[in-house]
């Protein structure tokens, strides 16, 4: 089987340094986008087999680019675990109601990340 592709959309480069180095000692391969247009357009072309979605992004937000791939058949089936900015805030209902399957409270612990990415998209 081929490696299982990861998209990361987050504009915070230490936080994309983290899951790089996360998913470095795994079998995922690991895609990026810095915006949430970015993120749509990488989806749409690359068909990963899951997305993290920040939800504070540049261009278009993280719920928004939710919402767009939920919308669009090609990418309707693709898990999609939105990182939120706050446990109190709300986003989690707005997440689940933009369409996410899955949502992450920050702070979180890598390990937890990446329970839930294994337990969405299993690793080969
Ligand atoms: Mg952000």
């Amino acid at each position: 089987m081929s490696a299982k592709t990861i998209l990361y959309v987050e504009d915070n480069e230490f936080n994309l340094k983290i899951v790089r180095q996360l998913l470095s000692r795994t079998t995922y391969r690991l895609i990026e986008a810095v915006d949430g247009e970015q993120g749509v357009a990488t989806a749409l072309r690359d068909i990963p087999d899951l997305i993290l979605m920040d939800i504070q992004l540049p261009k278009l937000s993280g719920l928004d680019a939710t919402r767009q791939l939920r919308t669009d058949p090609k990418t309707a089936h693709i898990p999609i675990v939105v990182i939120t900015s706050f446990a109190l805030s709300g986003d989690s209902e707005k997440a689940k109601a933009a369409g996410a399957s899955a949502y992450l409270a920050k702070p979180y612990s890598p390990r937890e990340l990446l329970q839930m990415i294994r337990k969405l998209v299993p690793e080969n």
